[in-house]
């Protein structure tokens, strides 16, 4: 199965073709098709099998699909992840992938000044990749506006879960839009992680490679 076939859409297949990436890895072949018909995802997955991509495709095809409606300190997708070396990696796989569209990536995490995350965010933006701790500084200065998400993404919610994150991640399930779609990864789902996962997800399509 080509990356066509899945129906994404061609200048996403031409970056993938452009990264040398021939074939969709087992998870890209298993979210990829639910996520681009609209489906919560929830993914048991380790880093390392392309789940970035397989998060990542859909998102990007989607907002190639629909015009920009960009709302000043809005964004229309927010992925949260972990750390700012894992943040910084996502951003950056979006900008591959969709080196061919018209977007704005913002990553935000904590440990560097607030004011140029900010001036970032005025704008409205397309995508943001985000620490769940900063994010939260940016809410409570009104420089961040989570009323406009269309998709929210959870990566390696388990390590999300062990670095103290519970309580700011409850936080972005009340302030973000209750109609949405929602791709939740984790590396394990023991039970205080699935409790996360449904305080999340909607009938989501279950995956793990
Ligand atoms: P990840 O699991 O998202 O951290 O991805 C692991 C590595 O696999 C990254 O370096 C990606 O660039 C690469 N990768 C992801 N999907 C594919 C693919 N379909 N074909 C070749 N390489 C890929």
């Amino acid at each position: 199965t080509s990356f066509n076939s899945l129906g994404l859409a061609e200048p996403l297949v031409r970056a993938l073709a452009a990264e040398g990436y021939e074939n969709p890895t087992p998870i890209q072949l298993q979210a990829i098709p639910p996520a681009l018909e609209g489906n919560d995802l929830c993914g048991i997955a380790q880093t390392g099998t392309g789940k970035t991509a397989a998060f990542a495709l859909p998102i990007l095809h989607r907002l190639g699909a629909n015009p920009a409606h960009r709302r000043k300190y809005s964004t229309r997708v927010l992925v949260l992840a972990p750390t700012r070396e894992l943040a910084s990696q996502i951003a950056e796989s979006f900008a591959t992938y969709g080196r061919n569209m018209k977007l704005s990536i913002v990553t935000i995490f904590g440990g560097v000044p607030i004011p140029r995350q900010e001036r970032a965010m005025q704008p409205g933006v397309d995508i943001v990749v985000a620490t769940p701790g900063r994010l939260l500084d940016l809410v409570d200065r009104n420089s961040m506006l989570l009323d406009s998400v269309e998709v929210l993404v959870l990566d390696e919610a388990d390590q999300m879960l062990d670095l103290g994150f519970i309580h700011a991640l409850r936080r972005v399930a009340q302030l973000v839009p209750r109609k949405r779609q929602t791709l939740f990864f984790s590396a394990t789902m023991p039970k205080t992680i699935a409790e996360l996962a449904g305080r999340f997800l909607v009938n989501p399509v279950q995956i793990a490679v």
